[in-house]
């Protein structure tokens, strides 16, 4: 029998909501479209339409039909114009689990010819080349090169206790090769043994999530946590927020899974990683899958406050309020136009702060907000906080 794709408990969720519009006030996406069309509430509301207007509850729970082709085709826009944020989630006062629900509609859309043709690219990059950006997998690890004094073996040794998973936008875009870069500087200041899996880094399966082939997921897990077993690793960092959420979720992993914040306060709270003054006001911005998704909101905060000459101003949304930048979901592939109006919003609120400089723990953010400052020609310094951090040590 094939699983079907929304869960008993899902579809008494879709019923249960009483339209009260919190999740619409709270979503980037028909914001910044000014579409509402696109916010939770219109897309729960047509989706629990079709599926009560066209088959039984045993369909529901057996069937992956239960959408018309032409009604899927007509929503399916809508469905993947959306950053997955869980900023509806987060608002909704029933607790609503809207964002297991965008998945599950994702991996139902998936199973049809409504499918957009964009987003199909990643089934097709993951399988050809085991990274999202179909490039050649052997050079997962490149930016090592361009360290100024990386390590003999360049982190490729067989055996560690501490592994660093990359990533795909971190080991292969010039602009977030910057952070595995600067971890890597730090962690070797700071005395902390670590390798790369190199080549036999495959991407973590974020992006099948996001566009619902959860079906070649095991593919690339099982690789994955081969790997990591091969080496006798016990700890693994991550300094993608994404990464990071598809292993604790998804991987069921018998090792310590930690993000780069709550590694990196470690060592300062040890006192292994020494700050000169950095004088600089900054604002922090909250990646989604980091804050909303895994809850770590003081790791970050702390680790910014414990540079001396600091000054952390908050944004006016922070922590589980924050407002996405608009790099999530797979929207820049699929709406390039509303990933830059969410960024622009974004922008607007970091620059109210008066901060010269905005700080995040996840390299798509770095991209997204990057990308729109460049574009536009603001004066605003965008980084994440493994580059903060080495800039510290750097002003010794
Ligand atoms: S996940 Fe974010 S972008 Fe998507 S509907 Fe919810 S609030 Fe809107
Ligand atoms: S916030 Fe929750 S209850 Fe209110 S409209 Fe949105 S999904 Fe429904």
């Amino acid at each position: 029998m094939e699983k079907p794709d929304y869960t008993i408990r899902q579809l008494l969720e879709m019923d249960a909501c009483t339209n009260c519009r919190l999740c619409a006030e709270a979503c980037p996406a028909a914001l910044a479209a000014t579409d509402g069309r696109l916010s939770a509430v219109y897309r729960l509301s047509r989706l629990r339409e079709n599926l009560k207007g066209k088959t039984s509850l045993l369909q529901k729970l057996l069937g992956r039909k239960a959408l018309s082709q032409e009604d899927r085709k007509k929503y399916a826009d809508t469905v993947f114009r959306c950053t997955l944020c869980g900023n509806c989630q987060e608002v909704c006062p029933l607790g609503i689990r809207l964002k297991e629900i965008w998945f599950s509609l994702r991996r139902d859309l998936a199973h049809s010819d409504a499918f957009p043709q964009k987003i199909d690219m990643i089934r097709k990059n993951l399988s050809q080349s085991r990274n999202v950006f179909a490039e050649d997998n052997a050079e997962r690890a490149d930016w090592v090169a361009d360290m100024r004094h990386p390590r003999d073996d360049s982190y490729l040794k067989k055996q560690a206790e501490v592994i660093f998973f990359t990533g795909c936008v971190a080991s292969y875009f010039p602009l977030a090769q910057k952070i595995p870069i600067a971890l890597a500087e730090i962690l070797d200041a700071g005395g902390v043994d670590f390798a790369l899996l190199g080549q036999e880094e495959w991407c973590c399966g974020f992006p099948l999530l996001g566009a619902g082939f959860m079906e070649m997921f095991d593919e690339l897990r099982e690789h994955n946590l081969a790997s990591v077993k091969a080496m006798g690793a016990k700890t693994a960092i991550f300094a993608c927020p994404s990464c990071y959420q598809m292993w604790r979720d998804h991987y069921h992993a018998e090792i310590e899974l930690t993000h780069v914040t709550e590694f990196l306060l470690k060592l300062v709270r040890s006192k292994n990683l020494e700050f000169k003054s950095l004088p600089m006001t900054v604002t922090y911005h909250d990646p989604c899958d980091l804050g909303r998704g895994a809850r770590v909101f003081d790791p970050p905060r702390e680790i910014i406050r414990s540079i001396p000459g600091i000054k952390l101003i908050e944004l006016p949304r922070n922590k589980e309020n924050c407002r996405c930048c608009g790099g999530g979901g797979n929207l820049e592939m699929m709406d390039a136009e509303l990933a830059g109006k969410i960024a622009k919003l974004k922008v607007e609120e970091i620059l109210s702060t008066g901060a010269q400089s905005v700080v995040t723990s996840c390299q798509q953010c770095v991209r997204t907000i990057t990308a729109y400052v460049k574009r536009n020609k603001i004066s605003l310094e965008v980084m994440d906080i493994v580059q903060l951090v080495r800039k510290a040590m750097e002003s010794h």
